[in-house]
């Protein structure tokens, strides 16, 4: 592949996401293009690839890793199928951009990001709430001292699932269903990304309020304490329907308000309140598409400039934090982080 040849992504899984973001993200770069897609079912595969307009539709996962024209293969299959997904495509040299979480255990995903690195290719964990330039502008506020020390953090992510997504994620804990490894796990990737900071310990409390069923839940409240002592609660909901959701920072000098930004769409403010200089807006800058901003990078990085947006350790350590919670909400006690510790020890990349 030379710079100037397009990259062709392969898609694994005919999904709601990558219709709906992905498959326009990768079409909106000059440098890259859909050429194929796989779907466990043939039928569904090529009405799948016809409806999308892409080339090529097989059945089966090898089929797919063996198309010369795939470079670069998009994971959004269910989550228990992301690890011996990820592990065949690393096989075959192709790079994988995944989806969160990552997998169903620590174990599982320590080997994927094991996997990629010994075969040379790059991994990421779609994280899309990161390339919001809402939440860049709070990292890089928050790292200036705009607020001083970060004392507590809000995050308001509760909403309403919508029916079409009412399936898998509420009915299969095979399949790695349930509000915390849906919604919490971006959370924790959030928080991470603004703080610069990493989990530590977690307690949350989940219940079921009529769309989850048996072992899953579909409402968590939970809160996470961080190494240098900033506590941040959080809320993630598929049963509410009329809620904003945001994300606060408040510091020793200062607090940040980002509003109607834990969504998949460019949107929202923040504003900055500090003492003696009332409510300012801040200048954001130009929005972009969080999914454009993430293949335009992950582009980038299988070219060799940079990085993906979120890492695969950055997948490892969100999902460390969402195994946690769980623990947490199924023990009833506060839980300590386990972080593998063969992953990077610089937080929050
Ligand atoms: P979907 O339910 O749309 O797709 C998941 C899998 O289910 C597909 O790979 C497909 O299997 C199967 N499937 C889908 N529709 C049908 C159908 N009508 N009949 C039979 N099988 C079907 O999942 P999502 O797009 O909602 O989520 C996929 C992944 O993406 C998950 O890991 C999720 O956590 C993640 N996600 C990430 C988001 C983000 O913003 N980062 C947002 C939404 C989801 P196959 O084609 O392989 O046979």
């Amino acid at each position: 592949m030379t710079s100037a040849q397009p990259l062709g992504w392969g898609l694994i899984g005919a999904s709601d996401i990558a219709q709906t973001r992905m498959i326009p993200a990768i079409a909106a770069q000059p440098d890259s293009r859909v050429v194929a897609v796989m779907s466990s079912q043939r039928e569904r595969a090529r009405q799948y690839a016809e409806r999308n307009g892409i080339p090529r539709a097989y059945d089966s996962l090898e089929a797919l890793l063996a198309d010369p024209a795939v470079d670069v293969v998009y994971i959004s299959t269910t989550n228990d199928r992301h690890k011996e997904q990820t592990l065949a495509a690393a096989r075959t040299g192709k790079h994988v951009l995944c989806e969160k979480p990552l997998a169903l255990s620590l174990d599982d995903a320590q080997a994927m990001v094991e996997a990629c690195r010994a075969a040379g290719v790059v991994l990421g964990t779609n994280h899309h709430l990161r390339n919001a330039v809402t939440h860049r502008t709070l990292r890089r506020l928050v790292a200036d001292g705009a607020i001083g020390a970060p004392l507590a953090v809000r995050v308001f992510h509760a909403v309403y699932l919508p029916p079409r997504l009412q399936g898998w994620r509420v009915t299969a804990p095979a399949a790695g269903g349930g509000v915390i490894l849906d919604i919490t796990v971006h959370d924790a990737d959030t928080l991470r990304f603004v703080l610069g900071d990493e989990v530590v310990e977690v307690t949350a409390l989940a219940a079921q309020q009529g769309l989850a069923a048996g072992d899953l839940d579909d409402t968590v409240m939970g809160v996470m304490r961080f190494r240098q002592g900033t506590l941040a609660q959080h809320h993630d909901a598929f049963t509410i329907r009329h809620a904003r959701t945001g994300f606060e920072v408040h510091g020793t000098e200062g607090s940040l308000y980002a509003e109607d930004v834990m969504t998949q769409d460019p949107v929202g403010r923040v504003v900055l309140r500090r003492e003696g200089a009332g409510d300012e807006e801040v200048d954001v800058g130009v929005p972009e598409d969080l999914y454009v901003y993430a293949v335009r990078l992950f582009n980038a990085a299988v070219r060799g400039d940079g990085q993906p947006a979120a890492s695969g350790e950055d997948g490892i350590r969100s999902l460390a934090i969402a195994l946690a919670v769980r623990e947490s909400v199924r023990t009833g006690c506060r839980v300590p982080v386990q972080y593998p510790t063969q992953t990077r020890s610089d937080p929050a990349s």
